[in-house]
């Protein structure tokens, strides 16, 4: 090596006036370039540990947890849907987003219980006997739901795992466990699915589900093709279009059109279909709402498939920023109206925070909502199987503690109409109190 001019980016590092006058003689030049030289190199450690970390990446999203892309007759079935445009499941009413929303801040102090909560532990003798009215509801938290109706044992959205998410550093754990074993709920007719959202589909607990053989899983279109990867045998999975139905026992089960999205990972968005479902009995019907924003069209559902006496509406996990994703409580029970609902069960609150609210905020504004417009819900306790009568109705008293929450009024939640920030749909929440 020579004192002669460096070469990499045409400076003559020799005459500059501070290497002159900071380092005389011939070592001069050697401090600078030793400096290039390690810029060079700690830029090429990054460049690789970036192609590793994207690479790993790239084989971490292909684990089992992740599920599988559809393919095969699956995709062929996936591609006749109304609802598949341009290589993917497309919503009909596009959501807004703020620019904004994943940036983190701003939540809550109150977004996730502080101490533990104590959750009682369900007495499972209480399902080995059949309601006494044909109808009884057990919500283990969130969405996780027992529905038996008219002598099916229908379980909905079941996460047993301890967090949503891959994992305990990329997932949001649960407040609490589930309150009862999955192996002593007994025996399931359905498992039935909404979408593939990791709060809505677990790994551990579908994987847990592998051996049962009398169990019929019905979900949305392109789901079956992450429950095949874990072990469901094809032939026990039915996947259905919106509007599309499958009857197991006497009672017919319906999926309905919803306003979200899908994806387990970013790379695969929207490859599954979403929906919310409508069980129609003999004797009883219900509806779920799956997670869902608003849309006018929920009024569809109620005409074609109502009344219910029973609704479990999305009621959590809304925000100013994703006003289109999910429902306001106050547009919960507004929806509970649209589709002829009779008895409201606010669900996807109280086990997981996935959004900054206070973590009673649902229930709390749906309490204010539904007595503001004279509407009954039916708050109820994690883990205790429900008859949704008038006692049970008369009897309700709060489980969670006393927090600060925001009214209607001082966070409102104002839905896009067609994905365009500036045209807001029009529906005022009855409520702007409420503590
Ligand atoms: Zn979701």
């Amino acid at each position: 090596m020579t004192g002669r001019p460096d070469s990499d980016d045409g400076t003559d590092v020799a005459t500059k006036p501070e290497d002159a006058l900071d380092a005389p003689g011939k070592a001069a030049p050697a401090r600078p370039r030793r400096r290039r030289r390690w810029v060079r190199r700690a830029l090429a450690v990054i460049g690789a540990l970036m192609v590793i970390a994207v690479a790993g990446g790239l084989i971490y999203v292909r684990t089992a947890p992740f599920g599988a892309s559809p393919s095969g007759d699956r995709l062929a079935s996936i591609e006749r849907s109304p609802q598949w445009k341009d290589g993917e499941f497309a919503d009909p009413w596009p959501q807004w987003i703020s620019p904004t929303a994943s940036i983190p801040g701003g939540g809550s102090d109150t977004s996730s219980p502080d101490q533990p909560l104590s959750i009682a532990a369900t007495d499972t003798s209480r399902l080995a006997v059949a309601p006494t009215h044909g109808l009884r509801v057990t919500w283990f938290g969130h969405s996780s739901t027992l529905v038996e109706i008219d002598g099916l044992r229908v379980l909905i959205d079941p996460v047993w795992g301890e967090q949503a998410g891959p994992s305990r550093l990329l997932g949001t754990k649960a407040f609490y466990p589930p309150p009862a074993d999955l192996a002593d709920l007994g025996r399931m007719d359905v498992v039935l699915i909404s979408h593939d959202h990791w709060d809505h589909l677990d790994y551990p607990t579908i994987r847990a589900m592998a051996g049962w053989s009398a169990t019929t899983f019905v979900v949305p279109l392109g789901i079956g093709a992450h429950l095949e990867r874990w072990g469901i045998p094809a032939d026990r999975i039915r996947e259905l279009d919106w509007w599309d139905s499958a009857t197991v026992g006497s009672v017919e089960l319906v999926a309905t059109p919803a306003r979200h999205s899908s994806a387990r990972d970013p790379l695969r968005s929207s490859e599954t279909l979403w929906s919310g479902w409508a069980l129609r009995g003999p004797q009883h019907r219900m509806w779920y709402s799956g997670d869902t924003g608003y849309f006018a069209e929920l009024a569809q559902i109620g005409q074609r498939l109502g009344p219910f006496d029973v609704t479990m509406i999305d009621s959590g996990q809304y925000d100013p920023k994703w006003p289109d994703t999910h429902l306001s409580p106050e547009l919960a029970v507004e929806a509970n109206a649209l589709v002829r609902g009779e008895l409201l069960i606010p669900v996807h609150w109280g086990r997981f925070s996935l959004a900054p609210h206070s973590w009673t905020e649902p229930v709390e504004r749906v309490r204010a909502e539904a007595a503001c417009r004279g509407q009954r819900y039916l708050a109820l306790v994690p883990g205790v199987p429900t008859e949704p009568t008038e006692d049970a109705v008369a009897a309700q008293q709060p489980w969670w503690p006393a927090l600060p929450w925001h009214t209607a009024a001082e966070a409102p939640i104002y839905p896009t109409v067609n994905g365009d920030p500036d045209q807001r749909v029009d529906i005022a929440p009855c409520s702007t109190g409420g503590r």
